[in-house]
């Protein structure tokens, strides 16, 4: 019977203490005063803990290095992990988008279903309030762990302490750190899966709007990185919102070039439909000032921002608004411009993108290539993905190989 050292309680690393602790004993340390702090605060504290959907679509969500993971998907899949917590006495619901929350509504319920599986397990030991510092390695193998009171001796580490991103859940990017020191490389840590800042002053005007079935696009040059259509909303320092959020998990690799970003207001109408619905709304409002013209077609909290774009007057008949204006309005409309000014800070990010390279990684066993008995789990790793459950989905299958392949040896 080894001993295996689980560093950090997050997702990850509470699906490999519990696969690991078939014939080991497991060691979970957590810097936090409980387990699962980021877990709590997940799909708006209702935890969308995985996505229900075929497995193509859950590859395609995979944003970054998806190839990596497919001996761990393989090994434990979205319906395995449904499977995992309905036996484990979670009853789980399936929403819009595939996504899939227990049917409580409640993230501390996964929680709750995960440290039963820990405390009910005698071979597995929690040590709360206590950061690991260091892993110990002699001759190129895994012995141990430091904390700030000690030596952990164990036969092979877990490392699991997730991204940087929202650091008040005590992911730091420890991890990274320990794992440098061993010649490890570490993919560029950026924030994804975050809104956007944006230059211009009407984003602050227009706080709290929000734009349902609107179409966002992105691109860079002539290519489009992004164009899809969905919800939206203006912040005081620019946008976000569903749309725009799935949007940033594309834009990194085109973030050192110029990009050019608009929301078309009614894509389901093209500018001819546009133009004639506006000829429709400016006859039932002939005799009204062109500001007063547009509350069917556009949110009311719009309108004086769209006119200003279009600089026509708002206090003109709608009666006297030359044909060459009404090209201008539906231009506006159809290709609303934002000046992108970066992305928002690590501290607002769903996800870190980045970490250790996949490369020193083997899949099939998530043990590091240049330390033995060393293994990563979870957002730690260089492998991100789309909203919708899948990231969870990444850090139940890494932690679950992680876990088994840490307890074989
Ligand atoms: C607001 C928000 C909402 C989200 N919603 C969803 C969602 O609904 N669905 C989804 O799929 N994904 C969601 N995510 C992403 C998801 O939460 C993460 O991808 C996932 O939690 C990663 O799991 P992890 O175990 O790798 O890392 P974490 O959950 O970050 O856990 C890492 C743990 O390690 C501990 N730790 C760090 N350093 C040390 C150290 N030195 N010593 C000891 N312990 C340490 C930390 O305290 C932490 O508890 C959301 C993220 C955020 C921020």
């Amino acid at each position: 019977m080894g001993t295996i050292v689980v560093v950090g309680g997050g997702a990850a690393g509470m699906m490999a203490a519990i696969t690991a602790a078939g014939n080991n004993k497991v060691i979970l340390v957590e810097r936090n005063d409980r387990l699962g702090k980021k877990l709590f605060i997940t799909g708006k504290g209702r935890c969308n803990l995985t996505n229900a959907c075929d497995i193509d679509r859950l590859f395609n969500a995979i944003t970054t290095n998806p190839k990596f993971m497919y001996s761990s998907i393989y090994t434990f899949d979205n319906e395995a992990v449904i499977d995992f917590f309905n036996k484990a006495g979670l009853v789980t619901k399936v929403e819009r988008g595939d996504r899939v929350f227990p049917a409580s509504d409640h993230s501390s319920d996964v929680i709750g279903v995960l440290k039963t599986l820990i405390n009910r397990n005698r071979n597995i030991e929690v040590m709360l309030n206590t950061r690991v510092q260091d892993i110990v390695v002699k001759d190129g193998c895994v012995t141990g762990v430091k904390t700030g009171t000690g030596e952990i001796k164990c036969d092979a580490v877990i490392l699991a302490t997730g991204g940087k991103s929202y650091p008040l859940t005590g992911s730091t990017g420890d991890g990274y750190n320990m794992a440098e020191k061993f010649g490890h490389t570490i993919k560029d840590i950026m924030p994804s899966l975050v809104p956007y800042n944006i230059k211009e002053a009407f984003c602050k005007e227009l706080m709290g709007l929000s734009l349902k079935n609107v179409s966002f696009c992105i691109r860079s040059g002539k290519k489009t990185v992004f164009n899809e259509q969905g919800e939206m909303l203006f912040t005081h320092f620019g946008i976000s919102g569903p749309l725009v959020i799935k949007s940033s998990a594309y834009i990194h690799r085109y973030l050192d070039k110029e990009l050019s970003m608009y929301i078309d207001l009614k894509p389901a109408l093209d500018r001819e439909a546009l133009d004639q619905r506006i000829v429709r709304d400016f006859k039932k409002n002939i005799n009204k000032e062109f500001k007063n013209s547009l509350g069917e077609l556009l949110p009311v909290k719009l309108i004086p921002v769209i006119i200003e774009i279009t600089a026509i007057d708002p206090y003109k008949q709608v009666n006297s608004v030359t044909r060459e204006e009404r090209e201008r309005l539906v231009d506006t409309i159809k290709h609303m411009e934002l000046t992108f000014d970066g992305l928002r800070g690590l501290d607002e990010a769903i996800i870190t993108k980045g970490g250790i390279n996949t490369k020193e990684i083997n899949p099939a066993t998530m043990e590091s290539k240049l330390v033995r008995r060393l293994y990563f789990a979870g957002e730690i790793i260089d492998v991100d993905a789309l909203t919708g459950g899948f990231n969870l989905q990444v850090a139940w299958s890494t932690g679950r190989l992680a876990g088994m392949c840490a307890a074989e040896e």
